[in-house]
């Protein structure tokens, strides 16, 4: 129970189930058999089940638009707060990014609108909202955990189309931002936007005492971070190979190199701004 457990590899990538979500399977358990008998319990959590196997759909969603643009997939995890494909690189180019962001969501509409005319078969209504308690019928209860799971695939739909960075609305935004003021200052504004984001998760999950939210929140803010790294470290890439190319090709174009502890670079004068020249402690010759 405290190890990941792996479900298998489909088209070659290993999915995982992280220890700590059977915490939600067994408080969802719990919370029902209040309410409800432990026959109908037992079948909310087979209902909960069928929507994280839609998540995992939905992330293969994600995986297989990547390996069509060359990028493949570490694994995919399930955790109590949703799925996470790992991807061995995200792509800069705006196009590709929309499109793998947009291909798990798809999954999710693509199963709703599978599950539309099943549950219009049961019933006329599919979208009557008055009658959710489960009826004591075989098939009532069918068409009722149908239409809850295909009520399910519209929510991860809509959710994860918020424009909150780094779930998919917010890659969407980021790959529309990218267009318009380039990768650097796309990610500077959806990380920013995805905190904000972040904080009215938390207020969203404290006063509908959903605390997996409040989890997502934590999550949201700390990925934010990590991408705000990665993308200092590969400014940092790429400004040091453009001024050692620029100082290979004119040196006469640069004044007296300086040794910057707090850069912890060798910068020179440009105009009145100090650039980085290289990052080796020993004096460039
Ligand atoms: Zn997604």
């Amino acid at each position: 129970m405290f190890t990941s457990i792996k479900l298998g590899s489909p088209f070659g990538i290993s999915v995982y189930i992280h220890p700590a979500f059977w915490l939600l399977p067994i408080f969802y358990l719990f919370s029902n058999l209040k309410a409800t008998s432990l026959f109908h319990s037992i079948l909310e959590v087979g209902l909960l089940f069928a929507v994280f196997f839609c998540v995992i759909l939905h992330e293969f969603g994600h995986a297989l638009a990547a390996r069509f643009f060359g990028i493949q997939t570490r694994d995919i995890t399930i955790y109590p707060m949703g799925g996470v494909a790992r991807l061995e690189k995200m792509s800069h180019d705006p196009f590709e990014e929309l499109v793998i962001a947009l291909s798990g969501p798809a999954v999710n509409f693509l199963i709703f609108f599978l599950l539309l005319p099943i549950c219009i078969q049961f019933s006329p209504t599919p979208f009557d909202f008055e009658n959710l308690i489960p009826p004591n019928s075989f098939l009532g209860s069918l068409n009722h955990y149908l239409k809850m799971l295909m009520f399910s695939n519209l929510g991860l739909l809509i959710f994860n189309l918020l424009p909150i960075f780094p779930m998919d609305g917010g890659r969407v935004l980021r790959a529309l931002l990218n267009l318009a003021v380039g990768f650097s200052n796309a990610t500077i504004i959806s990380v920013t936007l995805g905190n904000l984001g972040a904080i009215f998760l938390v207020f969203l999950g404290l006063f509908s005492s959903n605390y997996i939210l409040v989890l997502l929140a934590f999550f949201v803010f700390i990925a934010g971070r990590q991408e705000l790294l990665l993308l200092k470290n590969k400014y940092n890439r790429d400004t040091n190979f453009n001024f050692t190319s620029a100082w290979a090709s004119s040196p006469s174009n640069f004044s007296t190199l300086t040794w910057d502890p707090q850069q912890k670079a060798w910068v020179y004068l440009d105009g009145e701004q100090p650039t980085p020249f290289s990052n080796n402690p020993e004096r460039p010759a």
